[in-house]
């Protein structure tokens, strides 16, 4: 199956038309291969308009959320990024298309074994896939310059907003379990600044800046 047409028009009908800018953030979407980070029988579906699962409860956002967080970050090329969530490893792709490094927080542990080995197997040197809980960020990479939460959170864990570089951004949906709103934050002169961007739904963040079960 070839899957490059299908990724071409899911850049022009679901990015370009509905308003993603970022030239840099089209051109790593047009080349990542979404299918191969979803599992065997979701493959043909890897690049429709909806989000796909990748197993143990957990899906891979929609590809405008995807494009959408990543251009929110105004990345430029020479970043530390964070992500908290790896799931399949899709996002963190495209972050480490664009950032210098990147790390991803992941608590499910057969996530971080499959995301690490389609990191690798796709030759992405400078990801790295950590175990554990996100909501304490990571000391390895500290201080960043962009943040993506990809789980919701009722509120934004605050070890990550110390971990944050002056000028730099969380993006992270907020609400409650069954919808939130995504929102960036600007850290100016240790102050958030706040912009909506739209309503969405996530997999609940695990922990206390989420929700436990
Ligand atoms: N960004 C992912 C999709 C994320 S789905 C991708 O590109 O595929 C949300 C993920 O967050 C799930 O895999 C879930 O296990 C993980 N998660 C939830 N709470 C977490 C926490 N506290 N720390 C790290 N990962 C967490």
């Amino acid at each position: 199956m070839n899957y490059e047409p299908l990724r071409e028009s899911m850049v022009e009908n679901q990015l370009r038309r509905r308003g993603i800018k970022d030239e840099l953030v089209l051109k790593v979407m047009k080349k990542v291969p979404r299918h191969e980070f979803v599992p065997e029988e979701h493959k043909e579906r890897a690049y429709g308009d909806f989000p796909v699962p990748i197993g143990y409860g957990q899906t891979v956002s929609q590809p405008y959320v995807v494009a959408a967080m990543t251009e929110a970050l105004r990345l430029k090329g020479n970043e530390k990024v964070l992500e908290v969530g790896a799931g399949s490893g899709y996002q963190a792709a495209i972050l480490a298309e664009i950032a210098k490094k990147v790390y991803t927080v992941e608590l499910i542990h057969k996530l971080v074994e499959k995301s690490r080995k389609i990191l690798k197997k796709l030759g992405y040197t400078n990801v790295k896939v950590v175990e554990g809980n996100g909501e304490g960020g990571f000391k390895e990479g500290f201080p960043y310059d962009g943040i993506l939460i990809t789980a919701a959170c009722h509120k934004i864990p605050e070890q990550l907003q110390e971990q944050l570089n002056e000028g730099g951004r969380i993006v992270v949906p907020i609400g409650d379990r069954a919808f939130q709103e995504l929102f960036v934050f600007t850290k100016k002169k240790g102050d958030f600044e706040r912009a909506f961007l739209f309503d969405c739904r996530f997999v609940p963040l695990v922990g206390e800046s989420g929700w436990d079960y």
